[in-house]
């Protein structure tokens, strides 16, 4: 990412579009926006000086790959094998259709895809387009008042923007840090909150004990981070479930088929029916994961179909076990998970962080198991890889917290996410959409359920931008 080009430079009174987030949904929503013939003056504004697009493929370093295989991560619907065309006229026959290739090879392509609806944007000819190029502002959104014919914003800067239509692509909200109970007496020096920063995994012997806090893609990132960088230090995994995401699998998928009505049943009749189809898949010789990958497009009308009373059950009960079905890692990487802790040299271990003291590395975390009693664990670093936050109702986030306060948005049912209608519009707390407001991303997850991966994310902005297209054509 051309990181130059978010500036704090200074805001125009108004735009006909902002765009807030500059991670894969809103960078995607720009290229859609820049589309000939367009003449609006676009603002997009990111919150963090970021090395690439958002979190997922910024901070990555080469050993970290793409939970999705290449075939199916293409930045538009329109065209979802575009990512592996790409990668042929960039690196001739270096990947397959299947592969999962580093995530960093995917904000080089994200780049490319921008550069070139930049470049294509300046070059229309001038009977089509002549509106102002865009303009990318490092500054954070923290406040947006939707009124009659635009929504006003305002910025942590200070800086205030009147726009015609507002997108807001801005993620989940970080989790506080697994560690409240926290000695005043441990140096900071100890504990990387944000794995992705830039020194969360520096300033630590390379035979130091190290603790990271969660068990999912993002610890399964770090060690591999961690091992790269020439850590030999053991390594403990410390999370509530102690399970590893589930391998992606290494032949040939066959999606499984499924009779909606069944699954529209509620929870538990839909795993005993995903459980079955996956027992069926499995006498066939053919890989389980088809059971899942075969639900991909049912997810959301079968979530939607569910009360809230089944939903909840989803939530208690099957939640854990989705997640590491859902969201699985290369098999390359469990597989080297599992030779470290063979050698011994990695630890997963089930509980939570009680409490953390000063120690002989530096820190002890004291964690509370829940089936046993509570133990203590060494660490030169404490790195949370817990994840973003579960919750949206006490975020600490100002722009979610300042749009629920001030009404324009609502929870859904679960305090998970925002409510929006099909289009993406963001519901106020009356229930109706407002005309000039969309939301696209994890946020929605309530709604949707599925709301974290390209392939969703690129049908929702593909929606919500059609939907800006219509409203901007207004007088
Ligand atoms: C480590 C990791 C790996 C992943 N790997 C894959 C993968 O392989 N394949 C896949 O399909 N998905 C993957 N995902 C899911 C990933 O989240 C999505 O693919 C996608 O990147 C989400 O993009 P987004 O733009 O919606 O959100 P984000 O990438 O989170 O971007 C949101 C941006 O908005 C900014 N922002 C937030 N609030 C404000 C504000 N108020 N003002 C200004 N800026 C703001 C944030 O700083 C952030 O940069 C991965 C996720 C993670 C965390």
């Amino acid at each position: 990412m051309d990181v130059a080009r978010w500036s704090v430079g200074t805001l125009p009174d108004e735009c006909d579009l902002a765009i807030v987030g500059g991670g894969f949904s809103g960078l995607t929503a720009l290229v859609r926006a820049l589309q000939p013939p367009c003449r609006w003056q676009i603002v997009i504004a990111e919150r963090h000086p970021r090395k690439g697009p958002g979190i997922a493929y910024g901070g990555c370093d080469a050993s970290h790959l793409l939970n999705v295989p290449v075939s199916r991560m293409g930045a538009f619907p329109e065209s979802p094998g575009a990512f592996h065309s790409w990668i042929e006229r960039t690196r001739p026959r270096q990947f397959a259709p299947g592969d999962f290739v580093p995530r960093a090879l995917f904000a080089s392509y994200l780049d490319s895809v921008l550069d070139e609806a930049l470049t294509a944007a300046c070059r229309a000819p001038s009977e089509l387009a002549q509106a102002p190029a865009p303009m990318f502002v490092q500054d954070v959104l923290v406040r947006a008042e939707p009124l009659q014919r635009h929504v006003d914003l305002l910025f942590g800067s200070g800086a205030t923007l009147r726009v015609r239509a507002l997108l807001m692509a801005p993620g989940l909200p970080m989790a506080r840090a697994p560690w409240r109970n926290c000695d005043e007496d441990v140096p900071l020096i100890h504990l990387s909150p944000d794995p992705w920063s830039p020194n969360a995994l520096r300033g630590f012997a390379a035979d130091a004990p190290v603790v990271i806090v969660g068990s999912g893609l993002t610890a399964i990132d770090i060690v591999s981070a961690l091992r790269r960088s020439g850590h030999t230090g053991r390594i403990t995994l410390l999370s509530r479930s102690g399970r590893l995401p589930l391998p992606h699998a290494t032949s040939a998928v066959t999606n499984a088929e499924y009779d909606t009505a069944l699954l529209a049943r509620g929870a538990r009749e839909a795993l005993r029916v995903v459980r079955q189809a996956s027992g069926e898949l499995q006498e066939r010789k053919l890989p389980w994961q088809g059971a899942i990958d075969g639900l991909r497009a049912l997810t959301t009308p079968v979530w939607s179909s569910w009360s809230t009373r089944e939903r909840a059950r989803f939530l208690r009960h099957i939640r854990p076990l989705w997640e590491i079905h859902r969201h699985r890692a290369p098999s390359a990487l469990l597989d080297d998970i599992a030779i470290q802790q063979r050698e011994g040299s990695l630890v997963i271990r089930r509980g939570s962080v009680q409490a953390l003291r000063r120690g002989r590395h530096g820190v002890v975390v004291t964690a509370r198991s829940g089936i046993g009693p509570n133990f203590d664990l060494d660490a030169a670093r404490v790195i949370n890889c817990a994840g973003p936050a579960q919750g949206v109702r006490d975020t600490a986030d100002p722009l979610i917290s300042s749009l629920l306060q001030d009404g324009v948005a609502t929870t859904d049912d679960f305090g998970i996410g925002l409510r929006t209608d099909a289009e993406g519009r963001l519901v106020g707390q009356d229930g109706r959409p407002h005309d000039r407001m969309w939301l696209v991303g994890a946020l929605r997850r309530g709604d949707l359920w599925e709301s974290t991966a390209v392939p969703e994310l690129r049908v929702q902005v593909a929606a919500a931008m059609n939907g800006i297209a219509a409203c901007l054509r207004e007088a």
